[in-house]
C-alpha cells in the first residue's frame, strides 16, 4: 500500500519529498503532528536493512530531523515499528514522527 502512496497512485498529504524519501500525514494520527517517513525504495522493515542501506536510513532520519525541528519546536519522537510483535502493520519500511503535544515517557 505504501508503495502506491509513494508512487503517487493514492492521494496523500505530502509534508516533504525528494528523490529518495517521502513524508506524508498518517491517516490515523496519534498526535497533532503525525507524519510517516518512508523510502521510495522498497524495504520491508528495518529488520531488512543491510549495510548498503545505511546511508538511506540516515537520510530518513535527517528528513525526520528537518520536519521535527520545523513542525515540533518543543520536541518530537521518532518511532519504527518492526515486525508483528513490534506493531508493524504495513510491509514497507517507515518511520513515525510524532509531536505537537506532551508525549509520555517510554519506561
Ligand atoms: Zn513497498
Amino acid at each position: 500500500m505504501f508503495c502506491r502512496i509513494i508512487a503517487g497512485a493514492l492521494p496523500s498529504r505530502r509534508a516533504y519529498e525528494d528523490d529518495r524519501a517521502v513524508a506524508f500525514a498518517d491517516i490515523k494520527p496519534a498526535a497533532p503532528v503525525h507524519l510517516v517517513i518512508a523510502p521510495r525504495q522498497h524495504l520491508a522493515s528495518l529488520a531488512d536493512l543491510e549495510e548498503e542501506d545505511a546511508e538511506l536510513a540516515g537520510h530518513l532520519v535527517w528528513v525526520a530531523a528537518k520536519l521535527g525541528r520545523d513542525l515540533c519546536p518543543g520536541g518530537w519522537r521518532l518511532v519504527a515499528n518492526v515486525g508483528e510483535e513490534g506493531g508493524q502493520t504495513v510491509g514497507h519500511l517507515h518511520l513515525h514522527l510524532l509531536g505537537g503535544r506532551q508525549l509520555g515517557t517510554l519506561g
